[in-house]
């Protein structure tokens, strides 16, 4: 749509206060939706307000008089028939005292303040009411803008009842018979009922019930939609590897484990070795909720692909879980004779160097590694899939960086992304929409839920006596020590200040440390011993919050939990509760807690749940925090909201489908019109 610049006494200054707002074009300015509506519509009746209404009011002047109260005020009482209202001005001069004169009728607009004898309004506007010249009544509620420095309310509201003027001619590109059959109203009534709505309809819109905002929330859901659903079409077409195999690795790793797989891995691997065999790229999302055993679905995953004669790469987001990540499946993948090799910041040069030419010359067939994978001097000599484990998030701009990283001669690899934190179904399909999707949606036999206790700081010495029962019993013990928003350093000095006051609290156990501040090696080492159990408690910052697997540790200490998210605490809780003993998890608080970190800390206790969790997550924090998009600007929607919106996300999928097949003309225009990163996707 045109400019801004094209509405009568749009200037550059103007213009380029009105980008300030994200206002750049005239559609831009007409989804610029009000915050609030004042009703000036009707006359109240003086005896009938309540503190806190904003209304118009029409009353004679009882008396006015500038007085003294601490400071210099003028104040004024009229009334009605039905009782009397004090106007209050601090800011006022001499004309305005004799303009409100005794008998002088005026009409005001204010909010009602209820003080203890009466109530009043303070710096209403007013205007002074004659005979001759009677004011009228609005007939739609007006709107009030968001406003920014250099533009006012009344310039907004002016420019907007412009646009609404040519606002005849905006397209709407949702098909009538999908409006008809959906009872949506076409698009330029929708933004003129939000703009100017009848008096009837502020609370229906503010609350975002009216049939107008959820017209505006579908259609913007519904190009989003659409926008993923193309880059995945587009993806199909890449030219991707199609891997025969015949499970001889997956049947050896099978008869090896102690334990038989559960019907949810075997499920989702099936899905996965599906796509695996056909020629266009896999981009598969597997969710889990935290112990569901997803490591062994990733590792399935990479046998089928060895099999066929390719190599894997498998990126942990931590080096603690890297490491974690090679034993498991050095131990796993060498009695079948494959090798795995490994890549992380941290290595020396010279090994950097042995383990780049062995991914090179095709040796590794396995490399697992953290970020350092996916730098410019890693080069795979038969890259075939790329597993991501544990990503907490993975924006749309990460996922086409790695469809083109592994690109080579072969085509383009599979990809599967295993994630960290469940989402429930609905909103994983709305922000993963260009991706497959399984889900292990079991965990394995045997498991008794974690109870979670709250417990102030101050009952500390209680927490450290049970911790001594625990390792007399043989269990094993985690620490976690927070300190957010403060520096690195000081969360590690802080671990290991901890550490000492354990030691002398605690002088019979083996107490160790590890902190993100420690070397590769000293890290691993710490890790092994708490792996091997000659460490019964580990002192830790949250670099153990993803992936690390020591099932013999039954309880997990949580320090300043409260300044934790929901998410973080769930994947934290998850190191313990991976055996069959029953496990514990005790959230330390200091005292007074917010009403929402005692929300956060209530949900925790009451579920296991990672996708029940999210959930309450996504009511807290909105859906910007949970995805890690508000910086990105990604999943940030103009008008929807995804935890409000949720109820409309399944019918947003089945008309994307349609769209796509019946009216593929509509999908281009619907894109652009919402999505401002729109060309980022459809070049790519
Ligand atoms: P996630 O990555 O989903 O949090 P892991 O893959 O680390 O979970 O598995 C958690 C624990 O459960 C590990 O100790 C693993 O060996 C064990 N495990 C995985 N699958 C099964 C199964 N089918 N039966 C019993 N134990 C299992
Ligand atoms: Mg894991």
């Amino acid at each position: 749509m045109e400019a801004v610049t094209t509405l009568k006494g749009v200037g550059p200054k103007m213009a380029e206060n009105l980008q300030k707002l994200d206002i750049h074009c005239l559609q831009d300015l007409l989804f610029h939706l009000p915050s609030q509506y004042q009703d000036r519509t009707k006359i109240h009746e003086i005896g009938s307000l309540r503190g806190g209404q904003n209304v118009l009011v029409e009353g004679t002047v009882e008396h006015t008089e500038v007085v003294f109260r601490g400071r210099r005020m003028m104040i004024s009482r009229i009334s009605d028939e039905t009782g009397s209202l004090v106007l209050r001005f601090f800011f006022f001069g001499g004309g305005q005292k004799s303009a409100l004169s005794v008998g002088t009728r005026v009409r005001c607009f204010g909010e009602i303040r209820q003080s203890l004898h009466q109530i009043e309004m303070i710096h209403p506007e007013y205007t002074i009411i004659n005979d001759y010249a009677p004011l009228k009544l609005d007939d739609t509620l007006s709107a009030i803008y968001p406003a920014t420095k250099g533009l006012q309310q009344r310039t907004i509201r002016r420019l907007m009842g412009e646009a609404l003027k040519i606002l005849v001619e905006i397209t709407d590109y949702l098909p009538l018979a999908i409006r008809q059959r959906k009872k949506m109203p076409p698009l330029a009534d929708a933004i003129r009922s939000i703009h100017t709505p009848d008096a009837e309809s502020s609370q229906a819109l503010l609350n975002a019930f009216h049939p107008a905002i959820k017209r505006l929330a579908f259609e913007e859901l519904l190009a989003h939609q659409l926008s993923l659903r193309q880059f995945r079409l587009q993806s199909l077409k890449l030219t991707g590897i199609a891997m025969p195999s015949k499970d001889k690795h997956i049947s050896a790793l099978k008869a090896s484990l102690p334990f038989s797989l559960t019907g949810a891995q075997q499920r989702v691997i099936e899905e996965i070795q599906k796509d695996l065999r056909l020629a266009s790229p896999m981009s598969r999302l597997v969710q889990g909720d935290v112990g569901s055993g997803k490591t062994l679905v990733a590792a399935a995953a990479a046998l089928h692909a060895i099999e066929a004669g390719y190599q894997v790469a498998l990126m942990a987001p931590t080096e603690i879980l890297a490491e974690q990540h090679l034993k498991c499946f050095q131990e796993w993948f060498k009695p079948l004779g494959l090798t795995v090799g490994s890549l992380t910041g941290k290595q020396k040069a010279a090994e950097r160097r042995d383990q780049n030419e062995r991914a090179a010359l095709g040796m590794s067939n396995l490399v697992v590694g953290t970020h350092a994978l996916f730098q410019n001097d890693v080069v795979f000599a038969k890259l075939g899939l790329i597993i991501i484990d544990e990503q907490h998030r993975f924006g749309v701009g990460q996922r086409l960086a790695l469809r083109d990283k592994g690109a080579g001669k072969l085509g383009y690899p599979h990809q599967l992304i295993m994630t960290a934190t469940p989402i429930p179904r609905t909103l994983a399909m709305t922000a993963y929409a260009d991706m497959d999707y399984s889900v292990i949606d079991e965990l394995p036999p045997g498991r008794t839920p974690i109870k979670t206790v709250v417990i102030a700081n101050e009952r500390r010495d209680e927490i450290v006596q049970r911790i001594h029962g625990v390792c007399a019993s043989g269990a094993q013990v985690y620490w976690v020590c927070t300190l957010i928003e403060e520096s690195e350093t000081l969360q590690c000095e802080n671990a290991e200040q901890t550490l000492e006051m354990l030691q002398e609290q605690l002088p019979n156990i083996a107490i160790g440390l590890v902190h993100g501040r420690m070397s590769g090696a000293d890290k691993q080492e710490v890790m092994r011993q708490f792996k091997s159990a000659e460490l019964s408690l580990l002192v830790a910052t949250t670099v153990i919050e993803v992936g690390v697997d020591v099932p013999n540790a039954s309880l997990m200490i949580i320090e300043n939990a409260e300044r934790l998210g929901l998410a973080q605490l769930h994947q934290l809780r998850g190191r313990v509760g991976r055996g069959a003993a029953a496990s514990s998890c005790v959230l330390m608080y200091q005292s007074p807690l917010s009403k929402t970190a005692r929300k956060r800390l209530d949900a925790l206790r009451n579920s296991n749940d990672g996708f029940e969790i999210a959930k309450i997550d996504l009511e807290i924090r909105g859906p910007g925090e949970v995805f890690g998009t508000r910086q990105t600007g990604e999943l940030q929607f103009q008008i929807a909201d995804l935890s409000r919106d949720e109820a409309m996300l399944h019918d947003v999928q089945e008309t994307a489908d349609l769209l796509l097949t019946e009216y593929p003309e509509t999908i281009q225009p619907l894109i652009k019109r919402w999505i401002r990163q729109a060309a980022v996707f459809i070049q790519a």
